[in-house]
């Protein structure tokens, strides 16, 4: 009997009408289960994610959102056993199943993490400074981002069922926005087991997460501007959606990954016998194979040098012939199976295609064997190497995507020619280079990056540390011009910021400090009552301000810290030579010593609620200091973070040296851990 995928839709899991579409296993044909999203209501749908699920997500701070993925993350990794049986049917080797399960759970926890660190304990995040807009300081703005009050659809490709998921959930559930999740048919059954652990941890609000197994009807029609699409896929499939009224009329944002003929360039000076030659054919065929090449980011160029390319050619298929094709669950295998037996016939077309204008050097046959499965029931596909003598001339090579374990050689005599080649696939998720001569991966990246998203430079320094030409990772933006979509994706919380609004706030600094809880210059100096460093962090509120005492740099001062820091840099020493300087009239003070002597002046010495410094932000020096100069501090509480559970927040000072004649000198955030009421009782009692 098959078993009908649920749709997760308000909050409840509903069968779609009907018997639905069999998805067949990728290993043996059998039946795994049907789908079919025929019934569902899906303006309701986005409707319930609006109102229930982003009104419960955006009552959280960035930070609380991120302890949410992070509980999300390690629920999944207690109960990540369960998915891998249902991997190996999607026709993925433990390997394999390894970077789309452990890999899209590892995304969150970094998600999580960046959002804590990297993100305020707030609701609102802060673009940049403030700018100033007045001669009097009375009118000034911020660049603000907040939560967009709508969905965001993510629409998934089959190849990566878990990770693909994972990967665009974590920033928009950190932005605050729900999601509503459409996974690729053929895979669905496993994104739909994961769905299910993560609705039954109950660490999700309600409505933060609904997902549609099967076709999405009519849900497009109902779109406005709040909603986001995050689409992967094919370039037609974008393309097609990418022209649907709504999203062109109510300006959608769409964020697509596409196909891409990613290419991986061998450097000149990586002949044979060198360990980058050796490392290349390593990665060629580990991309190549991994997956079973069904990866938007494998190398499907190998751009490598013509007088070497007999050798390239040799070493490829050496390592290829080793490679053992069969069942994903056997240990002896190295490759699995491709996702459907449609999957495998597509491929075997692109590969004719290309082999209009290129030879074929290895593979390409459906006479190989097959360890532990049936071949007629599997989807295997025989890793294949083509060679494409004249690349500059021939299209194909350049445009066809055989989604598979297939690539091909692309000969270069110099240079300019390997940057040409890399260009005409048209824009790509991801290239690398390998080289150990860093003037050619100079001129490879500069000729090159404007048509990649993301590029690796691979020598035997990096190699064995190195994550791989084909691993997109939740630090570094995934995404690339062109034909790959021209969308980005991930990228720390670069990625977060897509599901987001960004809005330029003018007004008084008063009212952007209480809009951005962030003190802005020109803004209240409130007079704290006691030294701001006597109060605990809930005690100090933003604004709390201490100006210091005045004191004088003397000549001795400045000769006193040469000699004791070891800093006897002319400008502090040698008066002549001073002089001489463009910037100085004679000797000056050491930058160090002004942030010296304002700690100094702006410290409380005495046992408090202050429990370290941990660092200086923006330190400028804004001009220079003199013996006789007098100095002063103001000191003034900029932005508090909490950190839960911790037992203090970080609390940000600005701080303003200024002399006689208050001019500002210099010119910083202190950077402070501030004990919480709870902990300061009890240490101080
Ligand atoms: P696809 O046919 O374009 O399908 C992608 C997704 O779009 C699937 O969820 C599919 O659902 C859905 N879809 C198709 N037609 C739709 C429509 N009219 N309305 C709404 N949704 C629709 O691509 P695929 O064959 O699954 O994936 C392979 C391609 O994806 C390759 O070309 C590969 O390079 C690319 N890819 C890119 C990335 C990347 O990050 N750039 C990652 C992986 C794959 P159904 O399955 O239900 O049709």
């Amino acid at each position: 009997m098959k078993i009908k995928l649920g749709n997760l839709v308000l909050d409840r899991w509903v069968d779609g009408d009907g018997d639905g579409n069999t998805l067949t296993s990728a290993v043996d044909g059998s039946t795994v289960a049907a789908i079919t999203s025929d019934g569902l209501d899906f303006k309701d749908i986005l409707n319930h994610a609006r109102t229930v699920g982003g009104s419960n997500l955006r009552k959280y701070t960035f930070h609380e959102r991120g302890e949410m993925l992070k509980a999300l993350a390690k629920y999944l990794n207690e109960h990540k056993k369960e998915f891998y049986p249902l991997s190996t049917q999607t026709g993925a080797t433990r390997s394999d199943s390894w970077v789309d399960i452990d890999g899209g759970i590892s995304t969150m926890f970094v998600f999580s993490s960046k959002g804590r660190r990297e993100m305020p304990n707030d609701k609102v995040y802060l673009d940049g400074p403030p700018e100033q807009l007045s001669k009097n300081g009375t009118f000034a703005a911020q660049h603000i981002f907040t939560p967009k009050l709508g969905a965001a659809v993510h629409i998934n490709a089959f190849n990566f069922p878990c990770w693909g998921m994972l990967e665009k959930l974590a920033p928009t559930l950190l932005a605050g926005v729900p999601a509503i999740v459409k996974p690729a048919s053929s895979t669905a059954y496993l994104t739909e087991l994961m769905v299910r652990r993560i609705i039954e941890s109950g660490i999700l609000p309600d409505g933060a997460l609904q997902l549609i197994c099967g076709s999405v009807g009519d849900l497009f029609d109902h779109l406005t501007c709040q909603d986001t699409i995050a689409f992967t896929g094919s370039k037609n499939t974008a393309e097609f959606l990418q022209q649907h009224p709504k999203v062109i009329s109510e300006s959608v944002a769409f964020t697509a990954e596409t196909d891409s003929l990613n290419s991986s360039i061998l450097g000149p000076d990586a002949v044979p016998g060198t360990p980058e030659f050796d490392l290349y054919i390593k990665e060629v065929v580990h991309e190549m194979t991994s997956k079973a090449g069904q990866k938007c980011t494998a190398i499907r160029r190998i751009i490598a040098p013509s007088a070497i390319t007999a050798e390239v050619i040799d070493a490829l298929s050496t390592a290829l012939g080793k490679i053992r094709v069969g069942h994903p669950g056997n240990k002896d295998v190295d490759m699995g199976a491709l996702a459907s037996q449609g999957q495998r016939d597509e491929v075997r077309d692109r590969v004719a295609e290309l082999s209009q204008q290129a030879d074929l050097v290895f593979g390409g046959s459906d006479d190989f064997d097959v360890v532990g499965a049936d071949a007629k029931k599997g989807a295997f596909f025989m890793p294949t190497l083509l060679h494409c003598e004249k690349p500059l001339t021939s299209t194909a090579v350049h445009s066809v995507e055989a989604f598979g374990p297939v690539s091909t050689v692309l000969p270069y005599d110099n240079l300019d020619e390997a940057i040409e080649l890399s260009c005409m696939g048209e824009g790509s998720l991801v290239s690398s280079i390998f080289t150990n001569d860093n003037a050619i991966a100079r001129e490879l990246v500069l000729g090159t990056a404007a048509y990649h998203g993301r590029m690796l430079v691979i020598n035997r320094h990096c190699a064995a540390e190195s994550t791989g030409h084909g691993s997109p990772l939740p630090h570094l933006v995934h995404g690339g011009p062109g034909r790959a979509g021209g969308g980005e994706e991930m990228g720390g919380v670069r990625g977060v910021l897509h599901y987001m609004q960004r809005t330029a706030i003018q007004g008084s600094p008063q009212t952007l400090a209480a809009i951005g809880n962030r003190w802005v210059r020109g803004a209240d100096e409130n007079d704290p009552g006691v030294h701001p460093f006597r109060k605990t962090f809930e005690q100090l509120a933003i604004g709390d301000t201490l100006i210091t005492k005045s004191r004088e740099v003397t000549l001795d001062d400045i000769e006193h810290f040469a000699e004791f820091t070891g800093d006897n840099f002319y400008a502090h020493m040698d008066e002549e030579a001073a002089a001489k300087n463009p910037f100085f009239d004679g000797r000056v003070a050491h930058g160090y010593l002004i942030v010296s002597f304002a700690a100094g002046l702006f410290v409380d010495p005495d046992f408090g609620p202050v429990l370290a410094n941990y660092g200086l932000d923006d330190l400028r020096f804004a001009q220079p200091v003199n013996h006789g100069d007098v100095l002063k501090v103001r000191l003034t509480c900029k932005q508090k973070t909490l950190r839960p559970d911790k037992g203090y927040g970080e609390v940000r000072w600005d701080t303003e040296v200024t002399n006689q004649d208050d001019d500002i000198v210099a010119q910083y955030d202190v950077l402070t851990m501030v004990a919480t009421d709870e902990h300061w009782a009890s240490v101080s009692a």
